[in-house]
């Protein structure tokens, strides 16, 4: 690893603990993440403003202070952003990231509605607008969380809800993972569950599932396997995307303990899939810079307004042309590691 990438994120959590001990070290590390090329205003788009002594913006086109947390998850937030940092450590250093009870012990929030609310500001920004989907050999299944689990105690706060994955399959083991809350299993919604996650031209691998013929046709290559007629195990027609349900519902139940309700299903499935598709990064403090990234540069999503979209999410923005940075700019302190 290059010394230049190492001073993009902290490699550690005691390397994080120094360089975030100030909120005013994380709002920089913040304004640097969202505007790389120098600041943009977010009311008046205008590339012209001072950096005042506080780490704000003064716009030189519309004259308003703007922060580098202006209209992301972290607006006007009343807690710390050292402890907002420190969370979202937390929340992608483990492989099975954090309850908001463990976070409330760990940073001591004052309440577990606020250290609720902060894991759930991040698992809406944990898909990134215009991502990637997935290609090649995919195998796609449906499956049901609540309800009796083999294995599963209880029935936890989840009523039954069916969900779809996606799992790419390559030579020597899984690729990329998708998980979405469908509506039902007809060819109707599996094929806008295929149309939102799988490159056309892909190879579907499924089960005998009347529906995925016609879900499938005309888009994609479709190989169906009746478990019936084969005489197999549904675990064995289709080992990857099994594997990926059982690892799912067992994080579902292990470590969220089963509390979660069906209409945050979704940004639980987006929060595992996040750290799943991550699973072999070179850094767990890669995955801090790239969910700190999509904090500031995307829009923030509430949920509620994800249910009645049906969860279509605001396309990519076009990406930044090279703007001509402002002095100001040159602001950037030598105890800042990241300002290079
Ligand atoms: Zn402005």
């Amino acid at each position: 690893m290059s010394l230049v990438t190492s001073l993009d994120y902290p490699r550690s959590y005691a390397v994080l603990l120094a360089w975030f001990s100030e909120d005013a070290n994380c709002l920089d590390y913040l304004d640097w993440l969202r505007w790389p090329e120098g600041f943009v205003c977010p009311n008046c788009t205008s590339v012209v403003g001072w950096r005042l002594t506080d780490f704000r913006w003064k716009c030189g086109g519309c004259d308003r202070k703007v922060s580098a947390t202006s209209g992301t998850i972290f607006d006007k937030t009343r807690t710390p952003l050292t402890v907002w940092f420190a969370a979202a450590w937390l929340m992608v250093n483990s492989k099975t990231g954090i309850s908001a009870t463990q976070l409330r012990r760990e940073m001591e929030i004052g309440s577990i509605q606020t250290a609720w609310a902060m894991l759930h500001r991040y698992r809406s920004v944990m898909v990134r607008p215009g991502r990637d989907r997935l290609t090649g050999d995919v195998e796609v299944d449906e499956s049901f969380l609540g309800g009796p689990e083999p294995g599963v105690p209880g029935r936890g706060a989840l009523g039954k809800v069916l969900f779809a994955g996606a799992v790419e399959v390559e030579e020597h083991g899984f690729g990329r993972v998708r998980l979405s809350i469908i509506p039902n299993a007809s060819a109707d919604s599996l094929a806008a569950f295929l149309d939102a996650n799988v490159e056309p031209g892909s190879c579907i691998i499924t089960d005998g599932w009347s529906a995925y013929p016609k879900a499938t046709q005309d888009r994609y290559s479709h190989r169906g396997n009746s478990v019936t007629a084969s005489g197999l195990q549904a675990h064995d027609v289709l080992p990857a995307v099994h594997r990926v349900f059982s690892l799912v519902k067992r994080w579902l139940m292990g470590t969220m303990q089963g509390s979660v309700s069906p209409e945050h299903l979704q940004a639980y499935f987006d929060e595992w899939v996040f750290r799943f598709n991550r699973r072999n990064s070179r850094s767990r403090g890669l995955l801090f810079h790239t969910l700190l990234r999509q904090a500031v540069t995307s829009k923030p999503v509430t949920y509620q307004s994800l249910c009645k979209a049906g969860r279509t999410r605001p396309s990519p923005e076009p990406a930044n042309g090279l703007r001509p940075s402002p002095p100001s700019q040159e602001a950037g302190s030598p105890e800042l590691p990241w300002r290079r």
